[in-house]
């Protein structure tokens, strides 16, 4: 992974807005892939600090737990914070792998509720990120991945505010974190 730790916010904003002449769908869906991988890779670097003694529930701080739920209709499920996140993993490489959602084939239209489903994942990617602030940002200064981090999330932060894809009440647990991400003051 290269980290960014010479680019700036705005640089960091410039590299997720839709270039001209791309189809947005495409543009979003190739994005979201990187992200997703993004995110495996920097919560995969402190992984083994993460357990059931640790993280015995997903949270990301004392207001938020998350519960874990595959479809709408499931029962809610609460796990530990890997277990959680191993989940949420799993379950966006099914989506992205899906050709119905992700459609491989140049011109194969994309769902008409493929922006819903970005949103989806977004948001709980998002949550992925909220966790590794909360509880281990110490490991990744220790491991030196902090700016690894920290260039990721901003990359991931300015491309949901560019379209729109994780509401601002969502955003809370980390309020600080993506300010200071979008003013370019998360430092290592
Ligand atoms: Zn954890």
């Amino acid at each position: 992974m290269r980290g960014g730790n010479a680019r700036s916010s705005q640089q960091i904003h410039d590299l997720v807005k839709l270039p001209l002449g791309t189809d947005k769908n495409e543009w979003m869906a190739k994005l979201v892939c990187e992200l997703t991988d993004e995110v495996e890779k920097l919560y995969g670097t402190v992984t083994e600090y993460c357990t059931t003694e640790s993280c015995p529930v997903m949270t990301a701080g004392p207001g938020w737990k998350y519960l874990w739920r595959e479809k709408d209709d499931d029962e809610t499920e609460q796990l530990c914070a890997r277990g959680y996140i191993s989940r949420v993993l799993e379950w966006a490489k099914r989506i992205l792998d899906s050709e119905e959602i992700f459609p491989n084939e140049i011109g194969r239209p994309f769902p008409d509720d493929f922006e819903d489903k970005v949103k989806k994942l977004m948001s709980r990617l998002f949550r992925i990120y909220a966790h590794c602030y909360w509880y281990h940002q110490e490991h990744f200064k220790a491991l030196n991945t902090l700016e690894h981090l920290n260039f990721f999330f901003t990359r991931f932060i300015w491309f949901a505010r560019e379209f729109d894809l994780i509401g601002p009440a969502e955003l809370d647990p980390i309020k600080n974190i993506v300010d200071k991400a979008i003013r370019g003051d998360l430092r290592a």
